[in-house]
């Protein structure tokens, strides 16, 4: 039985090939440090026990199906939420989905016909672009500059503009690079968005994992005037990936047509997401929605971005640009140095000698192959080793 050729140029490599020879060596008793998940649990995060009990406690109310586009008071703890950060948005306006992931497949869906194009940031989180050609559309890269700390390229995204563009894809705080965006970059990609007529999505899941006292703009927020659809969930701010809890905000004019409809035809053939999971929604953005413990100086994301970052700069040979947000880095290996011409093979390479799994940038849409992403989940002794393990192993690379 052949697979569909729709999926040709699909790719996951956060789960990818790669990891199925870690799970291989697994079997076979050798020990792998899994750095290529951001999946927040399984490195001991949790959300706080109150929390829990609390959703735990109204769980026999989740019998039943919900309202296609999730329950109401979900919704209306999202409106709220939303329009705390300045993004005016009613109930009515509110998707929610089994995980953005979900969200991200429907609303592409709802939007594209053969051919048409969506500007998607390079590197980019790769369900992105998979959807986008899932749903008969053609995924085209905008960079996003290292010098510039990972912000995207507004020249960039302004030449790769065609008649077939549809709309722009913002991943802010962004997954891999940890960059998050300065109004200013929003309000200039607002402005392309006016002038083109096109719609922005921006994916805000990280939207509670920003460091050092900066504030998260949204991008509806800084561009009132434009049609948006704003991502945010429970997985990554409150750690719960597990719940597969989500939600879309649409905001700003909305253009003639019918594309709520389509989103709203979308929700009707899921049924209803999960309602357990949907459960979680208000306690999260109510009682539980204050600060973030988990980003502040002293806690463990910070602590373990500090090290990681000064111990991957001290390695001849990498470099990376700290990250302002989430809990990701995405480091430059120095090609000439290490004759690095494939950096799916320099991963695997690395993953069989010394036990490391990491992610090859090329996975997120990285047209060089010199980057990888690391995930800073893992505490400090994992990370130590983990570097140490990395500058071992360059000390005698070189890819022939
Ligand atoms: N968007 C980004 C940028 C992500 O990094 C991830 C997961 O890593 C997702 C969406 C998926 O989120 P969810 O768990 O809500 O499906």
């Amino acid at each position: 039985m052949k697979r569909s050729r729709k999926l040709t140029d699909i790719r996951f490599e956060v789960r990818g090939p790669i990891t199925e020879e870690a799970a291989r060596m697994e079997r076979e008793g050798r020990a792998v440090l899994k750095l290529n998940i951001g999946n927040p649990a399984e490195f001991g995060f949790a959300a706080p026990e109150e929390f829990i009990a609390q959703i735990s406690a109204r769980m026999a109310g989740a019998q039943g199906y919900s309202d296609a586009r999730g329950l109401p008071e979900a919704r209306a703890a999202v409106a709220a939420y939303a329009r705390s950060k300045g993004i005016a948005a009613s109930e009515d306006d509110v998707f929610i989905g089994n995980g953005v992931s979900e969200l991200i497949q429907m609303s592409m869906n709802a939007l594209l016909d053969d051919g048409d194009e969506v500007l998607l940031p390079a590197p980019d989180y790769p369900v992105w672009t998979s959807w986008v050609t899932l749903s008969g559309g053609r995924a085209v890269h905008y960079i996003c500059d290292e010098q510039a700390d990972w912000c995207p390229d507004i020249a960039d995204i302004r030449r790769k503009i065609t008649a077939k563009t549809r709309a722009i894809v913002l991943i802010n705080p962004n997954n891999p690079t940890g960059a998050l965006y300065p109004r200013e970059a929003l309000e200039e990609i607002a402005g392309i968005a006016r002038e083109h007529g096109l719609m922005i999505f921006s994916d805000e899941i990280y939207d509670r994992s920003v460091m050092d006292g900066e504030e998260h703009v949204s991008a509806a927020a800084a561009a009132p005037d434009v049609f948006c659809a704003t991502f945010g969930g429970l997985s990554k701010s409150h750690m719960l990936c597990g719940f597969r809890s989500a939600w879309m905000i649409l905001s700003g004019p909305e253009p003639e047509g019918d594309y709520r409809d389509g989103l709203t035809l979308l929700a009707n053939l899921r049924i209803s997401p999960n309602v357990p999971g949907q459960l979680a929604i208000e306690p999260a953005l109510g009682d539980f929605g204050g600060a973030n413990p988990y980003v502040m100086p002293g806690s463990r994301l910070y602590e373990q971005r500090k090290f990681i970052v000064g111990a991957l700069n001290a390695i001849p040979g990498i470099s990376v640009v700290q990250p302002k947000a989430a809990f990701y880095l995405f480091p430059k290996i120095d090609t000439a140095k290490f004759g690095v011409k494939d950096d799916g093979r320099f991963v695997l390479d690395f993953l069989k000698e010394k036990g490391v799994l990491l992610v090859p940038g090329s996975g997120f849409n990285w047209p060089r192959p010199d980057h990888v992403r690391i995930v800073y989940l893992a505490g400090l002794p994992w990370l130590r080793e983990a570097a140490e393990k990395l500058e071992e192993f360059l000390g005698g690379y070189r890819q022939s």
